[in-house]
């Protein structure tokens, strides 16, 4: 295939896919047992397939919503993606929608992000509920339609910060690129969402080779994060050309995909896939993780086959008032992430976007989080509480405190369980060695 037929700027990137049963590619039983213990592995689509892991939840769904639709076709990417729920009307027939829901879809009129979600994220959906945590996430509410003090568009300035299309060079050494503009499942809080699921030129041919030749430019840059929208929404192919051009440049140490993908549908990591990305060693991979609901043995089996990989994987999570600002909730989302070998990385302060205010925590919310978890579980459970600064100023990390005051030479330092112990900090001094 040549380049430029690889950028034939669709807004939903279309691929073929045939995956050839390798025992290479067939996942490990071991995995299966621990991971999948509430659900048999789906073996019933034609043979070219790999084995796909479809949960209870998903075959009750499937059944009730798609009747006519067999498990080859849900266990496809491009299935999921061709019948995403965008319209009230789908998800009326799918869910029992409040006045507000409803109000907020009928006004969802002009720029705002679009309604869009994967049949299998809609599956792990309350129909019934409308505070349910996922639910929150991902269906409007009227609430969205007030502009609070201090929201933004762009509220980190992004923009600003923008060499060429697509690539945000705000840190020294590191660059943000962003390859489209297409989401499979749409978060409502998104910080992109002035990009996500609009008609920008993230995907045109000529935007991404800008965006090369900007970091081939700068030997300054060694890491590269791939970013939109969702990079994993791309055919494979699109992908391998963006990653082999990357893997080109000398000065480039690492490349970091980010995604949501694993978890709102992980039928895109495909053994194809990962066989892929492994070529591009090294590559990282940020997931972004809400919820302890996100945890199925789908995305279980999707996240198995990235780290089978050898591609190490953190979690970003944004702080969400009444979704998952509690204690319990991270520590189940945190603890369940690691069993699958995803590092919580961020816990980020959600940004202010414009209509955002009925997701956002106040601060110290954030850090009663961050005291909850820290010394009360495993350390690897714990991660980064940040503000990204409006106005451009970078991750900002905060961290309870600790430090409680000096006695003399002596720190005077609070421990997890609120205890004061001290430490010597005084000036050193060199004495005998006994
Ligand atoms: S997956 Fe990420 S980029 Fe896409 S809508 Fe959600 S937050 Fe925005």
């Amino acid at each position: 295939m040549d380049n430029e037929s690889l950028f034939n700027e669709e807004v939903e990137p279309p691929g073929s896919l045939t995956e050839m049963v390798t025992p290479e590619n067939n996942p490990s039983p071991v995995v299966i047992e621990t991971l999948l213990h509430d659900s048999p592995i789906d073996l019933s689509g034609p043979k070219h397939r790999a084995p796909c892991v479809k949960s209870s939840r998903s075959r009750i769904f499937c059944k009730k919503f798609y009747p006519y639709t067999t498990n080859a076709e849900w266990n496809d990417w491009h299935w999921q993606l061709h019948k995403r729920i965008r319209d009230i009307h789908s998800l009326t027939r799918m869910f029992q929608l409040t006045e507000d829901e409803r109000n907020a879809l009928v006004r969802s009129t002009g720029p705002a992000l679009p309604l869009s979600i994967t049949p299998y994220y809609a599956s792990l959906i309350d129909e019934n509920n409308a505070a349910q945590a996922l639910r929150r996430t991902v269906i409007p509410v009227i609430d969205e339609y007030f502009h609070a003090p201090g929201e933004a568009a762009d509220p980190l300035s992004e923009d600003h910060d923008s060499p060429v299309p697509g690539i945000v060079h705000r840190y020294p050494d590191r660059v943000l690129f962003l390859v489209t503009d297409f989401c499979a499942t749409n978060c409502r809080y998104c910080t992109r969402s002035r990009i996500v699921g609009g008609h920008h030129d993230l995907m045109k041919s000529g935007q991404w080779k800008k965006g090369i030749d900007y970091i081939a430019s700068h030997p300054v840059v060694r890491d590269v994060l791939i970013s939109g929208g969702d990079p994993l929404t791309l055919a494979d192919e699109k992908l391998e050309w963006l990653l082999s051009r990357l893997r080109r440049i000398p000065h480039v140490e690492i490349i970091r995909i980010g995604t949501k993908i694993p978890v709102v549908m992980p039928q895109r990591i495909t053994p194809e896939l990962t066989r892929m990305l492994k070529r591009y060693h090294p590559l990282f991979m940020s997931i972004h993780a809400t919820h302890p609901d996100e945890l199925t043995p789908e995305m279980g089996q999707a996240c198995t086959r990235l780290a089978d990989a050898g591609i190490p994987l953190g979690s970003q999570t944004v702080l969400l008032y009444d979704i998952n600002d509690s204690v319990e909730t991270l520590k189940q989302l945190f603890l369940g992430l690691l069993k699958i070998r995803i590092r919580p990385y961020y816990l980020y302060q959600c940004d202010p976007i414009f209509g955002s205010s009925h997701f956002r925590t106040p601060v110290s919310k954030g850090l009663e989080m961050i005291q909850g978890l820290r010394g009360h579980t495993s350390g690897y459970a714990v991660p980064s509480y940040v503000i990204d600064a409006p106005g451009g100023g970078g991750k900002i990390p905060l961290l309870p405190d600790y430090v409680v005051g000096r006695d003399g030479d002596d720190l005077l330092l609070k421990n997890y369980e609120g205890q004061t112990y001290h430490y010597p900090d005084g000036p050193m001094i060199l004495g005998e060695v006994h």
